[in-house]
């Protein structure tokens, strides 16, 4: 899977405490786009699946979920459906997948529907800025949050923080959730 980056105790991404994969490469080109520096996908990293299903393994028991954000995570179909059939068959951990497609265009898609069936909260449609909302993990009025099994509800999405900072080993700052502070 090509990622971008991945974050293994984010309070800002889902609820819960939670790792979070962002996926390198999306085509989708929302203007004002809040991650542009996970377009291209020539940038990024190439990880195994395997290493990535070890890496979450791996994490405290206190790890609620896991969120996979981007990028555009169905450009990558083939490794998202590998990976989130591994995570569901091999752990606890709920399933949050954050799509800039719409619940209707993932249904085109080849092993999208198997995919939907392991993900536990889905976050569908384009960031329309002049829509933009940054809250309960929505970041336009326009996006839908698909509640594809009983885990979560609303007053979940409620209880997630908007932004989070993470301070890097190397000192870099990493600003992340639905309304980061550098916005
Ligand atoms: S789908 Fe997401 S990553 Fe892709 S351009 Fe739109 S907001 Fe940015």
């Amino acid at each position: 899977m090509r990622i971008h980056q991945r974050e293994n105790a984010s309070r800002a991404n889902g609820p819960g405490q939670r790792a979070v994969i962002w996926t390198q490469g999306c085509t989708l080109a929302c203007p004002d786009c809040f991650n542009p520096e996970t377009h291209l996908n020539q940038s990024g990293q190439d990880v195994d699946v395997a290493e990535l299903v070890d890496w979450l393994l791996a994490q405290p028991a206190e790890l609620e979920g896991l969120t996979i954000s981007g990028g555009e995570p169905f450009q990558q179909p083939s490794a998202l459906a590998a990976l989130l059939t591994a995570v569901r068959s091999q752990s606890h951990l709920s399933i949050l997948v954050f799509t800039g497609y719409t619940q209707k265009e993932l249904l085109a898609i080849p092993s999208a529907a198997q995919t939907l069936d392991n993900i536990d909260l889905l976050i569908s449609g384009r960031y329309i800025a002049s829509q933009r909302v940054a809250s309960s993990l929505i970041g336009s009025a326009n996006k839908t949050a698909h509640f594809l099994t009983n885990r979560y509800t609303i007053a979940d999405l409620l209880t997630v923080p908007e932004a989070e900072i993470w301070i890097n080993p190397d000192g870099s700052v990493t600003f992340s959730g639905i309304h980061p502070l550098q916005w």
